[in-house]
């Protein structure tokens, strides 16, 4: 499943192949297109740059006037494709959304459920993207505006919290169920119930198995030899915990469709004192 990590490797492969280059066709099937970006040629411009914001992915053309942005988020499904023209595709080409090519490379998307074209001034009003917050996978990312923003809802739980893109962008619910696991904290704990040192320490520990995986191979939290085991709780229900033999165990939030997998040994709820 895409997070923050997959988004950020797809940027570094994107940028690769079409940065600087020249676009020779441009297709979108279903998108979202604003007026003022649909009276914009594409063809013909350049490719100016390719970034990632947690699981979002943003490509700016240069046009006959304006600049675009295309946005692509991935959710559960979709993959950017990179091909040499005239290459055999690994998917049927009836399910690509987008196609971006240019004389050295073909980038298709394939499924992908947002598709958006919009100009660089619509973009700054874009009602998720300018709401999200820091991107923890980022080279400059703020810690200090990701600790704000969890802060301000100290109520929620921390597992609710990190999956909130609005909160800290770039962590999905592997990422957050591992990255617990690690931190020996339980999915149910109140952000306010923890102290700046421990908030803080959860956050880089997310931050640290986010850009261990940027490189690519299967995602891995667990770093042993045992190329089995990459995985400490997710998706390991009734399974032994690695660490003291406890079967993981799995657990709901209000108002959260992802679940939590955790020991119930390593990740006790607090006892109240
Ligand atoms: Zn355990």
């Amino acid at each position: 499943m895409p997070e923050g990590d997959t988004i950020f490797r797809t940027a570094t492969v994107l940028r690769r192949a079409l940065a600087g280059r020249v676009v020779t066709g441009f297709e979108l099937v279903a998108p979202k297109v604003t007026p003022a970006a649909a009276r914009r040629q594409v063809v013909g411009g350049t490719v100016k740059a390719v970034e990632s914001n947690g699981k979002h992915l943003l490509i700016t053309f240069t046009t006959d006037g304006e600049d675009v942005v295309l946005h692509t988020h991935m959710r559960m499904q979709g993959q950017w494709h990179v091909y040499r023209p005239g290459q055999r595709w690994w998917f049927a080409p009836s399910k690509a959304r987008v196609v971006i090519r240019t004389d050295e490379y073909v980038a298709p998307c394939e499924t992908p459920p947002v598709v958006e074209l919009m100009t660089v001034r619509e973009i700054a009003l874009h009602p998720v993207l300018p709401e999200l917050g820091p991107d923890v996978i980022a080279d400059d990312f703020d810690l200090e505006e990701g600790l704000r923003r969890l802060r301000a809802q100290p109520e929620r739980d921390i597992a609710t919290a990190f999956l909130d893109q609005r909160t800290l962008s770039g962590i999905g619910n592997e990422i957050k169920n591992e990255t617990l696991f690690i931190t020996r904290t339980w999915p149910w704990t109140k952000i306010g119930e923890l102290d700046d040192g421990e908030l803080r320490r959860i956050v880089l520990a997310a931050r640290e198995l986010l850009r261990r995986n940027r490189e690519g191979g299967p995602r891995r939290s667990r770093f042993v030899l045992d190329r089995r085991q990459l995985r400490s709780v997710q998706e390991r229900r009734g399974l032994p915990c690695y660490e003291c033999g406890t079967a993981i165990d799995v657990g709901f939030h209000p108002n959260e469709f992802r679940k939590s997998y955790y020991c119930p040994s390593c990740q006790p709820a607090p006892q109240p004192a």
